[in-house]
């Protein structure tokens, strides 16, 4: 990765996005920190009405999850787009989505994106069979018609080989878990700022915005399951109503909700703002078997 020649500026764009200790679905390794909770101060009238530019939120739903249909009945209420992060292999299994439903996400203006062939933990698997999960789940996106641009490591976990293999299988960038350094502008490790569970209250989320109102650059959030009391990785429905409104108005203070690929476009991170565009990490051909 060619980190070390991205401007300052842009390094910073990726270096404030808060990272909290993160993990994707049931069986991760960590209980994810829930960072809003504990900046009280976040919700003063000042932190209200102070919005540096160029904030950008971004909402992603991983794992392809059935009752994400909810979540999409919701961001289309209030007008926003998000990522969905689904794993090609398990779509149509009970309590997954199916094939059609995420090509209905697609034309509702959502971001389809990989998240492995069978939702593998990639730095517990050799090189090959990273590239086996990351490439062969790209493509059976890619066959159906999503451009797939970025992917989620399963429970956020990349080994040091997963970032190349992930470029070279086509993607533009990458959602990590873990927190990285500030100067870190990777755009195959980018950072979340919040994972949302079922403990993580409609406030917290708003904080976890405002804080990244105050620093600038992204703000991306992770959630999975969408339903009231029906698991650990699940929020209830009417807290993301609420909060998804409540995002939607601050767009009027400037803050942006982007698909992950735009929000990395537009922030300089990868390169190009049409859909052909190649970033110069990428690989020259995603899907040329030579390559794998
Ligand atoms: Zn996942």
């Amino acid at each position: 990765m060619p980190l070390s020649v991205l401007p300052p500026v842009i390094r910073a764009v990726i270096a404030v996005s808060l990272a909290a200790a993160v993990s994707c679905a049931p069986g991760a390794s960590s209980t994810p920190a829930d960072p809003g909770e504990a900046d009280a101060p976040d919700r003063s009238p000042q932190a209200q009405h102070e919005t540096p530019a160029r904030t950008v939120v971004v909402l992603t739903f991983d794992d392809g999850l059935a009752r994400q249909a909810r979540a999409a009945e919701l961001l289309r209420k209030h007008g926003l787009t998000a990522t969905f992060y689904v794993s090609s292999g398990l779509l149509g299994e009970p309590g997954r989505l199916t094939w059609r439903q995420v090509d209905e996400l697609a034309r509702a203006g959502h971001e389809i994106g990989g998240h492995t062939l069978s939702h593998a933990r990639l730095d517990r698997l050799p090189p090959k069979e990273q590239r086996r999960e990351i490439c062969a789940d790209r493509r059976a996106l890619t066959a159906r018609g999503h451009d797939a641009r970025t992917l989620a490591y399963p429970h956020g976990a990349a080994g040091p080989e997963t970032a190349r293999i992930a470029a070279e299988c086509g993607y533009l960038g990458a959602r990590a878990g873990t927190a990285k350094k500030p100067e870190n502008a990777d755009p195959f490790a980018v950072p979340v700022a919040l994972t949302v569970t079922a403990d993580t209250t409609r406030r917290a989320m708003e904080r976890a915005v405002l804080a990244g109102e105050r620093r600038g650059g992204q703000v991306t959030l992770v959630f999975h399951d969408v339903c009231a009391d029906c698991g650990e990785y699940a929020v209830d429905p009417a807290a993301l109503d609420g909060f998804l409104g409540w995002l939607a108005a601050r767009r009027a203070r400037g803050t942006r909700v982007l698909p992950m690929a735009q929000a990395l476009k537009d922030a300089g991170i990868v390169a190009g703002g049409s859909a052909g565009a190649a970033a110069p990490t990428r690989g020259p051909d995603a899907d040329a078997p030579a390559r794998r």
